[in-house]
């Protein structure tokens, strides 16, 4: 048995958490790989540090190391501190050196991922000490160490999971056989010249996935603050519960349409091999939490859980009997999606077609398809917009849901932009403006879920 654990930035956030983590991980009787995020902020700290080069980097390099000693005093033995402080101090200077490089490049874009990835070298550093003054025999290893291949668009980055597997049954795996714990950083992998490439933002659950992949393992674990995958965010809707059992495609639709507890590429690494997701609360072990697995809903509840993808923007082309001209629709989407861009949904009529994408895309969507601009007859984009995501037992199976979510969108006067029905079998989705999408999502709650 081979359990791959992953840890977030608030079950790492303070020495406490880690204290609370590594209670989690030492009493795990199996053969374990742990996964970890930077510790809660650290990020954030390091892409404002990026974005600021007078007074930012040296102050934010000290509050780091600050930081993180602070949670390691009082967690670890005498020497178990003396070789963390060796270490830390070793990786705080490489990434002064990194930040400056940074601020004297002109070509930033290609060493921004590096940064980013800081946070994580410094909490699997953290916890590895913490573990060991706990008789754990833990290993801090980097993504590169134990190669995890990505390869992709920077902050867009995706794992070759058959050549990552390749290489962790070669670093890892032997380890894992022998009792090792390797503490390994999550949120990027490598590109073949070893240039660090990011998961996105929140990608540790990716790295997760990515790693119980590559090394087979029976069940992967994603330790986080709340009690598993609920019926909605439970900072919009308090009374969300917790779904005990969930399909896979159920997690990656609510996951890929906004529902923040895993990262919307958690679970295609996982369902490849078939290993079970389990969502678990670092705050409450003994809770059940989520499991998420090949399973068959039984249509019983008209919905299951709804989510939300904000910051949103419709983009309408028109041009008469656009409908006709399929070359027309393929040259408009490719000219829309290249460089990574995603389509939150799409819909087509005689003479138009309106797509939903992310509102920070639009000035480079609009630069490049104003190329087309002899095929095209206008162009609208229409601003704040949310998608919602609305998933139920067997939704195509299961007649009315439509007309009853759209009555209930109805009655709180909210117009629907787009539709988005039938392309799923579990999930619903519609664009309504960013103004109402809370009011929805609370209102579908109380009617079909709370
Ligand atoms: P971590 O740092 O552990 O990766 P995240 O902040 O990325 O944690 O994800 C956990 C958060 O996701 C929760 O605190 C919760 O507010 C939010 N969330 C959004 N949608 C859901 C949902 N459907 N179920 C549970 N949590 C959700
Ligand atoms: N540390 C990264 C982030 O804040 C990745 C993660 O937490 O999963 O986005
Ligand atoms: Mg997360």
């Amino acid at each position: 048995m081979i359990k791959v654990m992953k840890f977030g930035g608030t079950s790492l956030g303070s020495g406490e958490a880690m204290d609370r983590t590594s209670d989690i991980i030492k009493r795990e009787p199996a053969k374990k790989a742990i996964v970890v995020s930077a510790m809660s902020g650290v990020t954030n700290a390091l892409i404002a540090a990026m974005n600021d080069s007078e007074t930012v980097p040296r102050g934010m390099v000290d509050k780091l190391r600050e930081k993180h000693l602070q949670a390691a005093t009082g967690r670890m033995d005498e020497n178990n501190m003396a070789a963390f402080q060796v270490r830390l101090d070793d990786r705080l200077e490489k990434l002064d050196d990194l930040l400056e490089f940074y601020h004297k490049k002109e070509d930033r874009i290609m060493i921004q991922d590096a940064v980013q990835s800081w946070g994580e070298r410094l909490s699997s550093l953290t916890l590895t000490y913490i573990l060991r003054s706990k008789d754990v025999e833990a290993v801090p290893m980097l993504s590169e160490e134990v190669g995890i291949v990505a390869s992709g668009m920077p902050g867009n980055g995706t794992a070759d999971l058959a050549a990552t597997s390749k290489n962790l049954m070669l670093t890892i795996g032997p380890m894992i056989e022998e009792g090792w714990v390797p503490i390994i950083t999550g949120f990027y992998g490598c590109e073949r010249l070893g240039r660090p490439i990011t998961f996105g933002r929140g990608g540790s659950d990716y790295s997760g996935a990515v790693v119980a992949n590559g090394v087979n393992a029976d069940v992967l674990e994603i330790w986080t603050d709340v009690t598993g995958f609920m019926s909605a965010d439970p900072r919009i809707v308090p009374e969300a519960r917790t779904i005990h059992d969930m399909d896979y495609g159920e997690a990656a639709e609510l996951a890929y349409f906004g529902a923040k507890v895993l990262h919307p590429r958690t679970i295609e690494p996982a369902k490849r091999k078939n290993i079970p997701v389990w969502v678990k609360n670092t705050f409450k072990p003994d809770a059940y939490g989520t499991k998420i697995f090949s399973m068959k809903t039984a249509g019983t509840t008209l919905l299951r859980s709804v989510a939300m993808k904000t910051d949103l923007s419709v983009v309408k082309f028109y041009s008469s009997e656009i409908a006709y001209q399929p070359s027309l629709l393929t040259k408009i989407l490719e000219s829309v999606n290249a460089n990574g861009v995603s389509t939150y949904a799409v819909s087509t009529s005689l003479s138009t077609l309106a797509v939903a994408l992310p509102s920070s895309s639009i000035p480079e969507v609009m630069e490049r398809v104003g190329m087309l601009r002899e095929d095209i007859e206008s162009v609208t984009v229409k601003e704040d917009m949310a998608l919602i995501c609305a998933v139920g037992d067997s939704l195509l199976e299961n007649t009315g849901v439509a007309a009853k979510v759209f009555a209930v969108v109805a009655e709180i006067g909210a117009n629907v932009e787009m539709i988005s029905e039938g392309a799923s079998d579990v999930a619903l989705n519609f664009v309504v403006p960013s103004s109402r999408a809370i009011d929805v999502i609370r209102k579908l709650h109380e009617m079909y879920i709370g």
